[in-house]
């Protein structure tokens, strides 16, 4: 199999390069890692990620694979995908445009109708307006048909009521996607509507959480009495999980195995502390250890070649693709944890503290959150299981049952 880039997609490459040169500074081996998830919330971090974003699409460089018409350039995956890794090799802000970009847009763009298209791609895509994703509650995550927000109809609106949790950046977002349950009387995938919701309507409390590395990158959201105009509904009543399932699609794959760092960090580390008086890199047992992250990060990226190939033959990648995060994001945090060993007593010291070699102490306590996000390394094994492996489904004991019939246990 060639990895190589056909002459197409070389000078592609080229032309991104040359617009990244003009616009932005390559990055440098010591830059502290731009991307931990905890510190998208600043003001400061949130105009300079906008004014990127709106860098980018007035250059004709956002959101490559959407349509002209709204300000993409109908660029091929692929193309997408190169753009992608040439934008990483320059300093840019920390995207908070991940959500928005990667999953809102795509899903307006497959359901919405002409007038929603209209109305919020343009600013999604220039970074002026910021958008969210509110579809986990409190009882409903992995088994998100579970959900139990209500929308009921009332003249040309819906009234919204119900908690929404783990939402990530709701306290700057302008807009959110939101899945509630429009139906109880039906089985629980059936009752479910699609909407989007304005984040400075009246009824929406946003209550930030303040997570175990002092950041607040995510959030409780609760609506009360939230009106939400019909013409803000997407599809049609009843078929939100069918348009959820685009969004979860897309997701998976925006999100990847990524988030950890690279095996140089590891060996710039290593090189720069010692054990017994002599560089740890000498010791073999760290070298052996180094090997071992090498290889299985050289695996994951193999198997994301298979996922590029696809994409360059104009296929579209299938589940395999799960495999990327569930390995990707478990070795992220066990490189993350022995580096934090070989930093020894400055090892313990908060992330502040110990600039050693990189952020290892911010990236062990983010990188737990990249394998629940998008789904847990259990469900992404159930995915593996069922629809790469063949086994199996799952038994699944409320099938068919109308959500209100669905035993549950009492209200605490
Ligand atoms: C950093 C971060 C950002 C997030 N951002 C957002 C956001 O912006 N918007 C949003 O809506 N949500 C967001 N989430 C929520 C995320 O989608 C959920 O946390 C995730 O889907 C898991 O759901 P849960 O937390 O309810 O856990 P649960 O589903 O309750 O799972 C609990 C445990 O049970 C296991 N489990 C559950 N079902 C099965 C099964 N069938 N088989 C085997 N094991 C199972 C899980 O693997 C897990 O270990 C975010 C989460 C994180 C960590």
């Amino acid at each position: 199999m060639d990895f190589n880039d056909t002459p197409e997609e070389a000078t592609f490459r080229a032309e991104a390069r040359a617009w990244l040169d003009a616009n932005a500074e390559l990055r440098r081996p010591d830059d502290r890692p731009a991307d931990v998830l905890s510190e998208r919330t600043s003001p400061e971090i949130i105009a300079a990620s906008q004014a990127w974003q709106k860098k980018k699409a007035d250059g004709g460089w956002a959101c490559l694979t959407w349509p002209t018409e709204y300000g993409g350039r109908a660029a091929t995956s692929i193309q997408n995908v190169i753009w992608g890794q040439e934008e990483a090799r320059y300093r840019t802000p920390p995207n908070i445009f991940g959500i928005g970009t990667g999953m809102c847009g795509p899903t307006i763009l497959t359901h919405g109708n002409d007038d929603q298209k209209a109305k919020w791609i343009p600013k999604l895509l220039s970074g002026e307006e910021i958008w969210c994703q509110l579809f986990s509650e409190p009882s409903a995550g992995s088994d998100l048909a579970g959900l139990r927000s209500t929308a009921v109809r009332d003249g040309d609106d819906w009234v919204v009521n119900g908690q929404k949790i783990w939402t990530t950046g709701a306290q700057f977002c302008d807009w959110g996607i939101l899945v509630v349950r429009s139906d109880a009387n039906v089985a629980k995938h059936s009752g479910l509507t699609y909407f989007v919701v304005d984040m400075h309507s009246p009824g929406v409390e946003i209550r930030p959480i303040t997570q175990i590395n002092r950041g607040q990158g995510f959030n409780e959201v609760f609506f009360t009495d939230v009106r939400i105009p019909d013409a803000h509904r997407i599809s049609e009543v009843g078929n939100g999980w069918a348009v959820a399932i685009t969004t979860l699609m897309n997701e998976r794959a925006s999100i990847g195995g990524g988030g950890g760092g690279s095996v140089n960090d590891l060996i710039r580390l290593a090189k720069s502390v010692e054990i017994d008086g002599r560089p740890a890199i000498e010791d073999s047992a760290v070298r052996q250890q180094i090997a071992r992250f090498y290889t299985r990060i050289k695996g994951v990226k193999m198997t994301g070649n298979r996922t590029l190939s696809a994409l360059s033959q104009g296929k579209t990648p299938g589940p395999e693709a799960s495999l990327g995060k569930l390995v990707g994001a478990k070795v992220a945090q066990e490189m993350a944890s022995f580096a934090i060993e070989l930093q020894g007593a400055a090892g313990a010291l908060d992330r502040d503290a110990a600039a050693q070699g990189g952020d290892w102490q911010g990236r062990y306590l983010a990188i737990p959150g990249l394998r629940i996000a998008g789904g847990t390394d259990e469900i992404l094994r159930n995915i593996i299981s069922e629809r790469v492996l063949g086994l199996p489904p799952e038994s699944r004991a409320d099938k068919g049952i109308a959500f209100k019939d669905i035993p549950t246990g009492p209200p605490s």
